[in-house]
């Protein structure tokens, strides 16, 4: 396929007049960097900056990240799902203590093999942060390439990743390599935007786009449906005692790792059988009324959740248990988003 013409002298022009202020850019440090685009990942810039904000207040620097206890990292987290995420960012927090001295370090491939740092995030610490001339293609990226040179291939394909890579990095100014960037990953959130409805009278390439030449803007890109994800009945008890609501602590590996959750089985049990297992566990409850069933999807499987409500008395607890009432439900515990549908009851009736 020919080169395009030259996308970066128009495209950093609309950048520098369009770019959203965001407290990252205004001082975009690695630290800042990192932590932004690892929270960016799955979630709406909007819903973001809250956290961000919070979380650079209770952890400015890599150090604090590193030494912070479990439980608080967690809660900053709260909301944001995936939390391997920020595990990762932990692990990798403390990495960078150890061997850098508590700063990133400004080589793409040390940066790559920090945890939870793939291909995307080390471009944009690496191109932002430390002005290094590497891509950073995300799936904006990927779609605004799809439509300029007008190709069809799907965009989930490693192969055609690597081939937009190859394009990206063709236009990608020596003396720019953070704004051209970041000034792609704007474009496609802000003028090409997904679902077939791009702005193109808006758009600073629109007089070299090809799809819009030929009319196939709203076609692209073309993305095969990922897998079907595997369904996993899971039955949840919400009981509850003098103390508080019971939790349980997720296992350290894993799904949802080290969270806290309502007692639950992972796999459809009946009422009484729900009853026995907890028993067994040395909880001894009586059941209430039937849970509203509620849905969760992670990235491979999908939670079909039921259960009931029941109570106890308010017993010592086998490890792992504990009684948390709606104070320790606010400030210690983290719930994750898989039990939004049950949160409105915990926090009321805690
Ligand atoms: S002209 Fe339209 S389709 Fe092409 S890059 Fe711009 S917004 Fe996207």
């Amino acid at each position: 396929m020919p080169t395009l013409s030259p996308i970066a002298p128009d495209l950093l022009a609309w950048f520098s007049q369009n770019a959203r202020i965001l407290p990252f850019r205004q001082d975009p440090t690695p630290y800042h960097i990192w932590v932004s685009e690892i929270m960016l990942q799955q979630t709406r810039v909007a819903a973001a900056l809250e956290y961000y904000d919070r979380w650079m207040k209770a952890l400015p620097t890599i150090r604090d990240l590193a030494e912070c206890d479990e439980e608080k990292l967690h809660k900053l987290w709260e909301g944001l799902g995936y939390y391997s995420r920020v595990r990762n960012l932990q692990k990798a927090a403390r990495i960078v203590c150890q061997e850098y001295g508590g700063q990133l370090p400004a080589d793409h491939k040390k940066l790559l093999a920090l945890p939870g740092i793939g291909d995307y995030t080390a471009g944009a610490i690496g191109s932002i942060a430390f002005h290094l001339p590497v891509p950073a293609v995300d799936g904006n990226v990927l779609r605004v390439f799809s439509r300029l040179y007008n190709d069809d291939r799907d965009i989930a394909d490693p192969k055609t990743k690597k081939a937009y890579t190859q394009w990206v990095m063709e236009h990608q100014p020596p003396e720019a390599p953070g704004p051209y960037n970041e000034a792609l990953m704007e474009l496609g959130a802000l003028v090409c935007l997904p679902n077939g409805e791009p702005l193109c009278d808006a758009c600073p390439l629109a007089h070299l786009c090809r799809a819009r030449q030929a009319g196939t803007q709203n076609t692209l890109p073309v993305k095969k449906a990922a897998k079907a994800r595997r369904i996993q009945p899971v039955t949840v008890l919400l009981v509850k005692s003098e103390q508080g609501w019971l939790l349980q602590r997720r296992p350290d590996s894993g799904l949802l790792a080290g969270l806290w959750q309502p007692a639950l089985f992972e796999e459809e049990l009946s009422r009484q059988e729900a009853a026995d297992r907890l028993a067994s566990l040395g909880i001894s409850v009586q059941l209430g009324g039937p849970l509203k069933p509620a849905k969760h999807i992670f990235s491979h499987i999908e939670w079909r959740m039921s259960g009931w409500q029941a109570t106890a008395e308010a017993a010592p607890l086998p490890d792992g248990y504990v009684w948390a009432d709606r104070e320790s439900l606010a400030q210690q515990y983290t719930l994750p988003g898989a039990f939004k549908a049950y949160r409105p009851l915990l926090e009321t009736d805690g």
